[in-house]
């Protein structure tokens, strides 16, 4: 028996190494059309963009993960095409066949389509080689723009502000992040960049770039008409999964490709994992596509226990964080618009956390700066804990304390 992982992605490696610590004893091979060591891509967006740093890619496992594990990588080389009947992969060199074949394909920056969209100057951020263009280009960068304010766009706001740019930033939304955060945490957000010197402007989208006198962005003109100066450009409008091979392959996709509670495709010789899968939720009763490392990780730990004959429903808790400067938010579960809200902790000193109430209990915490309450937080919503509104408001509750506090039923 033999395992086909298409990504040599987060989601990738981890399960090529879930298997092998699981017992599997098959092949495995790993398809990564990136060269060189596959990375962690979180800190392409915060560390390595920091000023004064001559920056190196921190690896996902070292050179010798695969030679002590007995996991082929073939680096630099595209699965092209699957025959799903003949259950093989089709690669820019020759073919593979395989027994279970595996989608980490990860996501594809959404890029622009206005006027000026690809002058020389404008920038994507998600892999390695994006992350070195910037770090080149910051140092002399004057004016930023940068389009989204979501987490990738905040990050760089926040580093491009330590470089001592000008940074404006254009969000069509009311508010930053508004896909993933409560109203409290985005508009606190909106203040503490601002209070940053971030030119925050939300409800203006980009309109057109115009370019400079030498040929490269000179501008970003806005939705209102209004024209900020840009030498560098950011473009952050979020990613869309890489799911054309599966679809091509006669795989169902709906916002990425779909699987069961077991992250399987329809074949069942077929799974997908990480920004690539369509899954059904246990946490959002919906069927989601997430973007995180802990959702890369957890499914793909859960999916080498598939492939091994486990019918579990994969069901962990989604939990993220995201580095912007001085502020380190931590989510734990999914927030929702209309959860009822309430902040413990000292907002004033950018150290508190905002619990969010669906149907009376804590159904998510997104924190700031306290990492404590995050971890609590955790342990609480993934152990099913019953944290009532009324408990939460009593004086002297902490997310910790709860922790070590016998659970209160739902019903009380
Ligand atoms: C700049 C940045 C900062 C981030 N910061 C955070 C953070 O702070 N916290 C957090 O939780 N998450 C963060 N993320 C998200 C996180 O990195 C991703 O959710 C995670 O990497 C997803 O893992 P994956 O394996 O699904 O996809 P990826 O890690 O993207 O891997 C997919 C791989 O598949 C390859 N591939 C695609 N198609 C093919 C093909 N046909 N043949 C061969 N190879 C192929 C791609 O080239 C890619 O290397 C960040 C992402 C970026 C880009």
């Amino acid at each position: 028996m033999n395992v086909v992982i298409i990504g040599g992605g987060q989601a990738g490696l981890q399960i090529a190494d879930s298997l092998r610590t699981e017992g599997f004893e098959g092949k495995i091979e790993v398809i990564a059309e990136e060269s060189g060591l596959p990375y962690q891509r979180p800190p392409l967006s915060k560390d390595y963009l920091a000023p004064g740093k001559e920056p190196a890619p921190l690896p996902l496992r070292g050179a010798s993960f695969f030679v002590d594990k007995n996991i082929t990588l073939h680096e630099g080389v595209q699965a092209l095409a699957i025959d799903r009947a003949q259950r093989k992969v089709k690669l820019t060199e020759g073919s593979l066949e395989y027994d279970h074949l595996v989608f980490a394909t990860g996501a594809r920056n959404r890029t622009l389509t206005c006027t000026g969209a690809s002058l020389p100057g404008i920038h994507g951020l998600k892999t390695l080689a994006d992350a070195e263009a910037l770090h080149a280009a910051l140092p002399t960068a004057r004016n930023i723009v940068i389009v989204g304010a979501g987490f990738i766009g905040l990050e760089f706001a926040a580093a491009a502000r330590a470089h001592g740019c000008n940074v404006t930033v254009l969000e069509f939304a009311p508010l930053p992040m508004g896909r993933a955060l409560t109203s409290v945490m985005g508009e606190w957000f909106a203040a503490a960049h601002r209070s940053q010197g971030v030119d925050l402007r939300l409800g203006e989208g980009i309109g057109r770039f115009e370019p400079g006198a030498d040929g490269r962005v000179g501008a970003a003109v806005s939705t209102t008409g209004a024209s900020y100066p840009a030498d560098l450009v950011l473009v952050g409008i979020g990613v869309q999964s890489n799911d054309t091979l599966a679809s091509e392959a006669g795989l169902e996709i709906s916002n990425g490709i779909v699987v069961d509670e077991t992250l399987r495709t329809a074949d069942p010789a077929v799974l997908a994992i990480g920004d690539c899968a369509s899954f059904p939720s246990a946490h959002a009763h919906a069927r989601l596509r997430l973007e995180s490392v802990q959702n890369a990780t957890d499914q793909a730990r859960h999916a080498a226990r598939t492939i091994l004959g486990a019918e579990s429903p994969y069901t962990e808790l989604p939990w993220f964080w995201s580095t912007q400067g001085p502020y380190r938010l931590q989510m734990a579960g999914l927030a929702r618009p209309d959860d009822d809200t309430l902040v413990l902790g000292d907002r004033a000193g950018a150290k508190f956390s905002v619990l969010c109430f669906r149907e009376g209990v804590l159904a998510a915490v997104e924190s700031v700066n306290m990492a404590a309450d995050h971890m609590a937080a955790r342990k609480l919503l993934a152990a099913g804990t019953a944290i009532t509104r009324v408990q939460a408001e009593t004086e002297g509750f902490t997310l910790k304390a709860a922790v070590n506090t016998p659970a209160t039923p739902v019903s009380a």
